[in-house]
């Protein structure tokens, strides 16, 4: 067993660039400098970037069939006094990538982490959409079977939130295809690719016109997609969806049952014999 140290490290979560090597933040790369040992997703990939950097600290891999003994291992070493860095393959690490399990153990163990953030596709598509992001729903990836993406689909159908989607050149077409039928064909939609890469490409369309926008040309099939669908609209909510009761106890107290009743028959469209009886009852319970 590793003695432990005086005080243990700090695991360090450094976002990558999403496609543009110069979106690598100089704390990052002194970070990644620094550290003992650098958790990366895939080692051979996460290689190309830091000798790009000219970083040489050694590289471990951590991915989602090794992260639970991995993590054992890794905060064995934190608890040495090492430190650590997590990145992965692109973007902010744990954002529909791992580093989850790796997190909650070290925090569990008492032991810092710190963030070094940067880009996340999430965030840069939602940035360049034009769609309302004071408040928004991240989903990730959809499921790749398609009755569990449209039922997946099916539960946000009426969220007023923007929507956000992570989305593979595989079934772009096929998400397309069921946000257009499970959310209709006229919400407002868009998709991000490709961002801050060569063939970057950015457009507002509605679900219905992105299907053929996708079917027009191959090359709008290519790539790496964020989806940002604009939320439900809000229907306001009437008087007519007040319950009658609701409604007579407010008004019962203050008007007393005739008048109450007649109110309460005008705004919810009810009988006005059927409001007087239930205004009575209700004034005989209160
Ligand atoms: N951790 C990453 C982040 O912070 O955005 C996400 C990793 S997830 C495994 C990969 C997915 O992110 C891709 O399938 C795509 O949906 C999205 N993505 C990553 N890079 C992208 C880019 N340059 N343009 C558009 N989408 C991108």
């Amino acid at each position: 067993m590793s003695s432990l140290a005086d005080s243990p490290g700090i695991l360090w979560i450094v976002a990558t660039p999403i496609g543009n090597l110069s979106d690598f933040s100089v704390r990052g790369r002194a970070v990644l400098t620094q550290v003992d040992v650098i958790a990366a997703e895939d080692t051979r990939h996460s290689r190309r970037l830091t000798e790009h950097l000219g970083v040489t600290t050694p590289l471990i891999s951590l991915h989602e069939h090794n992260e639970e003994a991995r993590s054992r291992m890794l905060i064995d070493r934190l608890q040495a006094g090492e430190s650590l860095a997590l990145i992965s393959d692109a973007g902010t690490p744990l954002i529909s990538d791992p580093g989850f399990v790796l997190v909650r153990a070290v925090r569990a163990a008492g032991i810092e982490v710190r963030t070094v953030p940067g880009p996340c596709a999430a965030v840069a598509a939602l940035s360049i959409a034009g769609l309302p992001t004071d408040r928004f729903v991240f989903e990730g990836f959809l499921p790749a079977k398609a009755t569990a993406r449209r039922q997946r689909l099916k539960e946000l159908a009426d969220e007023p939130r923007t929507l956000v989607y992570y989305e593979s050149s595989h079934r772009i077409a096929a998400t397309a295809a069921d946000l257009a039928s499970v959310l209709g064909t006229d919400r407002a939609i868009v998709v991000a690719r490709e961002l801050t890469k060569m063939h970057e490409q950015s457009v507002q369309l509605t679900t219905g016109a992105l299907v053929d926008w996708l079917a027009a040309d191959a090359n709008h099939r290519r790539g790496e997609f964020v989806l940002v669908v604009a939320g439900a609209p809000v229907i306001e909510k009437t008087v007519r969806d007040i319950s009658l009761d609701a409604l007579l106890a407010e008004l019962v107290p203050v008007t007393g049952t005739k008048q109450a009743a007649a109110i309460a028959a005008r705004l919810t469209g009810v009988a006005r014999n059927r409001a007087y009886a239930q205004a009575l009852t209700l004034s005989d319970t209160g």
